[in-house]
Order: C-alpha cells, then sequence, then structure tokens
C-alpha cells in the first residue's frame, strides 16, 4: 500500500508557456512548449476539481503570459466555484479593456504584475518588448479599478538593482498593497544568462539596507517580501518549502513536478495529468510517483545534510541547484556554507564580473524555438 502524505496547500499552473515578452531572466524551461501543447479548458477544469479534491487551498495562475489563454476566465470561474484562491501571476502587456472587470466577476482573488524594471527603458531593455512599462501601468491602474488586490514583483539582477528604491516608489504609487523584490534563482533562462545577469557584491549590499530600510519605513503601508540572493548566502532557502510538501506546478502539457526546475534532473520522469496510457490521476502523483517522493523528507540526505540541525529548516536547499552545481540533486545545495562546494559560488560570481568586464556577457532573450525543438 502506497504511503499517504499531506495534502498540499498550493499550486502554480502554467496554463501556457507564450508572452509578449522575452526575459532572459525567465524561470521556464529552454525548451518551450508551443500552444499545441497545451491542456484544453476541460482539461485544466479537471485538474483544478482534483486538486480542490486533494485539498489544495491556493492555485497561481502563471505561464508564460496567462491572459493569453482566451478562457482564463472560466479556469478561475472553476476554481471559484470550489471556493479555491486565485492569483494571478501577469506580465500586463497587451489585456485587453475591461478583461480585469471579467476575471474579477469570475472569482479572480488577486493580481501579480511583474516590472523588469522602474524605468520603461529598463523594462523595455529587460523584456525586449517597446512601450511595456506604459502598459504594465495602465495594467496595474485596471486591476485596482476592478478591485482587485495588487502586488508588484520585481525580478531583481545587475542591469536593475540600482533601480530598488524607484521599485518600491513605483509599487507604492501604483496603490499596491504588497511588493515582493526577488533577487532571481539562477534557473532556466537566470541559468543560461547567468553572466549577464550576476550583480556586484556592493550592489547586493546596497539593495540589502534599502530594503530593510523601507521595511521599516513602510510597516503597515505596504508589505515588501525580499528574497536575498543564493549566491551571496550563507545557508540556502527552503526550496519550495521542501520537495513536494505543500505544494507543486503544472506545466503547459499537465507535466505535473515539485517545482519549476526539477525538470533538469535527468534522473527523475515526470508524469502527465490525465486519463489514458501513461497518464494518473492528482492524488496518484502526489503520493506514488517515483519523482515526487525522490527527495521528500530527510531520509534521502547525504552528509553534512545528514546529521545537520537545519535540515528541517531548510530541508537542503534547493535539489536544481545542486544538480546544476554539484551535478547530483542529492547533494548539499552549493549555497550553504557547509557545502564542499560552496566556495565555487563566490567564483561563479568573479567569473560573471571577469566576463562582464570583456564585454561576453549578452543576453539571449527567451523565445519559443530560440532553443530545442
Ligand atoms: S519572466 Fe518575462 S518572459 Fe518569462 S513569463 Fe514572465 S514576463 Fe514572460
Ligand atoms: S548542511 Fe544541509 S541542512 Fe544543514 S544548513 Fe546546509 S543545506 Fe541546510
Amino acid at each position: 500500500m502506497s504511503k499517504a502524505y499531506l495534502p498540499p496547500i498550493g499550486m502554480l499552473a502554467e496554463l501556457t508557456h507564450r508572452c509578449p515578452l522575452q526575459c532572459a531572466y525567465c524561470s521556464n524551461p529552454l525548451e518551450l512548449l508551443k500552444a499545441n501543447r497545451e491542456m484544453s479548458t476541460a482539461e485544466w477544469l479537471a485538474l483544478f476539481e482534483q486538486a480542490a479534491d486533494l485539498g489544495v487551498l491556493q492555485v497561481h495562475l502563471s505561464g508564460g503570459e496567462p491572459t493569453l489563454r482566451p478562457d482564463l476566465e472560466l479556469i478561475i470561474a472553476g476554481l471559484s466555484r470550489r471556493g479555491v484562491y486565485s492569483n494571478l501571476i501577469t506580465a500586463g502587456v497587451g489585456i485587453a479593456e475591461g478583461r480585469f472587470q471579467k476575471m474579477a466577476d469570475a472569482g479572480l482573488d488577486h493580481v501579480q504584475l511583474s516590472f523588469q524594471g522602474a524605468h520603461a527603458a529598463t523594462t523595455e531593455k529587460i523584456g525586449n518588448h517597446r512601450g511595456a512599462h506604459e502598459k504594465k501601468v495602465e495594467t496595474a491602474l485596471a486591476a485596482r479599478r476592478a478591485g482587485l488586490p495588487l502586488t508588484i514583483n520585481a525580478p531583481m539582477h545587475r542591469h536593475n538593482m540600482d533601480e530598488v528604491g524607484d521599485f518600491i516608489d513605483l509599487a507604492l504609487s501604483l496603490g499596491a498593497e504588497r511588493l515582493e523584490i526577488a533577487n532571481v534563482q539562477y534557473a532556466g533562462w537566470a541559468l543560461l544568462n547567468r553572466n549577464a545577469l550576476m550583480p556586484d557584491r556592493d550592489a547586493v549590499e546596497r539593495q540589502v539596507r534599502i530594503v530593510e530600510e523601507a521595511q521599516a519605513r513602510l510597516y503597515g503601508i505596504m508589505t515588501i517580501d525580499f528574497v536575498t540572493p543564493d549566491y551571496f548566502a550563507i545557508y540556502p532557502k527552503p526550496c519550495m518549502g521542501g520537495w513536494a510538501r505543500d505544494a507543486f506546478m503544472v506545466a503547459p502539457d499537465g507535466t505535473v513536478l515539485p517545482c519549476h526546475a526539477a525538470g533538469t534532473i535527468p534522473s527523475l520522469t515526470f508524469p502527465r495529468f490525465g486519463e489514458g496510457e501513461g497518464r494518473s490521476s492528482l492524488s496518484e502523483i502526489w503520493h506514488d510517483a517515483p519523482a515526487f517522493n525522490a527527495f521528500r523528507g530527510t531520509d534521502w540526505m547525504l552528509e553534512p545534510c545528514r546529521s545537520c540541525d537545519r535540515q528541517e529548516i531548510d530541508w537542503g536547499g534547493c535539489r536544481c541547484q545542486a544538480m546544476a552545481l554539484a551535478g547530483n540533486a542529492a547533494a548539499t545545495d552549493p549555497a550553504c556554507v557547509k557545502s564542499p562546494l560552496h566556495a565555487r559560488m563566490a567564483g561563479l560570481i568573479d567569473e560573471a564580473m571577469t566576463a562582464h568586464a570583456a564585454g561576453t556577457d549578452s543576453f539571449r532573450y527567451r523565445r519559443i524555438g530560440a532553443i530545442g525543438s
């Protein structure tokens, strides 16, 4: 008999990989799926029914750009019927007038809108999309007019780190309840572009001082969540709160994974949701899929995690980062000072600075078909 695990609380639904922007730090996989690989409305609705049955309380509707799905209101309504909290994560470009009111009427609970820069030139450069900044400002105002709570996402790296104070002012001016300042995680396209994105240590220290001062000053006015950069850390983050512990994600074609970068671990095979040959129910996947059980809990840990008193604080860090930097997904995350590879993180920062000084650190913009099939 299979072992039963606590139910998941959250789910990230990547409805599509299509996106009008081409951010060089995008967390999507390098081999992006075309529209003809996306699940249908009926398949997504069936998946959300099973997610609600399994215990999921909140679904983050993401992508790519989720508003490119014309059935988004139907999907939101399906979640609302089951009392599941829905959060739209959007790039905020090209959204038709009135769409936010329709999504609010369908039961949308919250909007998270990303800005690539605090200024128009930066947003255009990072997303490779002319006029993106002005469109995002209009999107923020449209979301507020529809009465939706708003979080501004600011993914941080070398090219916008000195705008951190302006990001705070921008979020305040847009009436956001929350600002998430998140240093990019080097997975997906960000790993490919690491040399072009890596900030220097002085910039990171300036950023920390500005954010901490603003967190204190704006207490009770706007919440500022801060995701610090792994490469400058002493201990890793509890990636996803622990592997397959309380959340999972679903790719546009229905592949179910413990996190968005898990597909980079070659020893694991990830199941597809649905009916028919090779497909499984969400409950079967959550409880029984070997890929979900591979790094659950602490039994899989090697030293130094195996005997460490922080093992249920950070769960050994990120399995995908361990794969990328140590070549072994079961290794201690090299972001940890106890990892024998920790010094490699500092070496990679130096490598990025050298490439920057030599001018060999140009972006590879994210777009479907740029890499792989
Ligand atoms: S990070 Fe940029 S390219 Fe990737 S989905 Fe978000 S807006 Fe689109
Ligand atoms: S050794 Fe492992 S459990 Fe301990 S702090 Fe480092 S990553 Fe976390």
